[in-house]
């Protein structure tokens, strides 16, 4: 579990993310949704460390985040952002492979049982055939595939994404959100699509202006007036096949 307590964070003096308290339960997936800006790669960096709060607190699995070493907190927390990876020479394996760093002792080498786990790592996200390529040579929705992988082959407790549907065609989104809903870990999760937010998260917190508009069960914050209110535009809902659909139109 990942509990923040009142978290604040300002860049200069204008207050991101404002007296935001989170629960990320284990074996459900939180989506962090909200307009552009509104403070979502924000709150979800402080939850991982790369940005520390300037009042409140996160703990993971009940321990102090703060207190946590860089190992320890790689075997709690993979992560997965936005990352192009053009520099690197390295091959989509060996990239996967990273996620085993957590695992091994120092100066250890990765055994057949690390490589187990990654080439099942890239055979879940439909990348395997990829393994003997140049990482910076694949297309955007491939390198976001094999990062995922990635964090997967760390067999970390708490998985984190910030937009991995990003460059996915249609079917990999899907896919890959699938995939994600099936894991036993909790996951937290930035998403700018509404829809995929309603059919893959159990908990969505809603962001505006870096305050909580909304937090609970997926159904209930996906609410035609307040996601209405929240963005701006005409909402409306509805269900089909025991699923709830947003269709959009803008208001004149
Ligand atoms: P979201 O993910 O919801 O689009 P962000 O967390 O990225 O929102 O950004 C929230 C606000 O913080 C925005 O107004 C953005 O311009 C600002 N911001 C983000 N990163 C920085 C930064 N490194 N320096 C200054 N302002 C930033």
């Amino acid at each position: 579990m990942i509990e923040a307590q009142g978290l604040h964070f300002a860049y200069g003096k204008t207050p991101v993310v404002d007296d935001v308290s989170i629960t990320a339960r284990t074996g459900r997936v939180l989506g962090l949704i909200g307009p552009n800006g509104s403070g979502k790669t924000t709150l979800l960096r402080l939850l991982y460390g790369s940005l520390r709060p300037s009042a409140g607190a996160v703990s993971v699995d009940g321990r102090p985040l703060e207190r946590l070493t860089a190992r320890e907190t790689a075997q709690h927390l993979a992560v997965v952002v936005q990352e192009n990876g053009g520099e690197t020479t390295m091959t989509v394996a060996e990239m996967v492979l990273l996620g085993r760093g957590p695992h091994l002792g120092n100066f250890s080498r990765t055994s057949t049982h690390d490589e187990e786990i990654a080439w099942t790592a890239l055979q879940r996200v439909g990348a395997l055939h990829l393994a003997s390529r140049s990482f910076a040579g694949l297309s955007g929705g491939e390198k976001q595939r094999v990062l995922i992988a990635r964090a997967l082959t760390q067999q970390a407790s708490h998985l984190l994404l910030d937009e991995p549907t990003n460059h996915l065609d249609i079917r990999y989104q899907h896919e890959i959100l699938a995939l994600v809903a099936e894991l036993e870990t909790s996951v937290v999760v930035v998403l700018h699509d509404l829809n995929l937010a309603a059919r893959y998260c159990d908990d969505l917190v809603l962001l505006e202006n870096g305050r909580l508009a909304g937090a609970g069960d997926a159904d209930e914050v996906i609410d035609s007036d307040l996601i209405e209110r929240v963005y701006g535009i005409g909402v409306e809902r509805i269900e089909h096949r025991g699923q709830n659909h947003l269709i959009f139109s803008p208001r004149r």
